[in-house]
């Protein structure tokens, strides 16, 4: 079973792609990491994000690059979000994420474009969105826990322009899959959103689920 978990930045998907991991039994895959990895390397190297060959060159990772914690910050998501842009990085990591997908057994996956480009055979699809105003909060709030002081508009202003990257792009740009289930996290809590998308996922597989 192949189940696709997409949506913008902080919408509340990695939450749920891994609750969805854990209650189904699957392995769970989150590929915003495979970009973060990129742009990370691209910045480590000292490239141009916006360069499609320096941008390439970040897809030879080391795959150790994966654990650090400097990918999870806003400054790599952003590099992140420049190099995801390149045809042929998205081309370099498609094999990778494909394999993921289709191993024996199935898999969770969450990213942008799962449902309709990686896995658009996927069992299950669902797109996880919530309010500008509402994820920049939920970052706000993390980085708190971080000690991290920054402005809550300044993270709603880079939420923005995030989204506006991802969904203007050319090649697998951010949308929902026309088959797949939108939950709207906006007012839903941590454990009311996971409750929402099992259930979801179990009434997309029918009764024997
Ligand atoms: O999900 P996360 O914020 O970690 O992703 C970082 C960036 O990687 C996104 O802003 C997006 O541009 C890119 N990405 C993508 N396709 C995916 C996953 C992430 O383009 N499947």
């Amino acid at each position: 079973m192949i189940i696709a978990v997409d949506g913008p930045t902080a919408s509340g998907k990695g939450t749920i792609a891994k609750a969805l991991a854990a209650h189904f039994a699957l392995p769970h895959l989150d590929t915003g990491l495979l970009y973060r990895a990129v742009g990370r390397q691209v910045a480590l190297d000292g490239g141009n994000p916006d360069d499609p060959a320096d941008a390439l060159a970040g897809c030879e990772f080391a795959d150790e690059l994966l654990a650090e914690p400097a990918l999870r910050s806003e400054e790599t998501g952003g590099f992140a979000s420049r190099v995801s842009i390149h045809p042929a990085v998205r081309q370099a990591l498609y094999q990778r994420q494909r394999a993921f997908a289709t191993q024996p057994g199935g898999a969770v996956l969450d990213g942008r474009d799962i449902g309709t480009v990686i896995a658009p055979d996927a069992d299950v699809k669902l797109f996880i969105t919530a309010s500008v105003h509402e994820r920049a909060r939920r970052r706000w709030m993390e980085m708190q826990d971080r000690e991290l002081e920054i402005p809550l508009v300044e993270i709603e202003r880079d939420i923005v322009m995030r989204d506006e990257r991802d969904i203007s792009r050319k090649d697998a740009p951010l949308r929902a899959a026309p088959d797949a289930l939108v939950i709207d996290t906006t007012s839903l809590g941590r454990e009311q959103a996971i409750e929402a998308a099992i259930a979801a996922v179990q009434e997309a597989l029918g009764p024997a689920s």
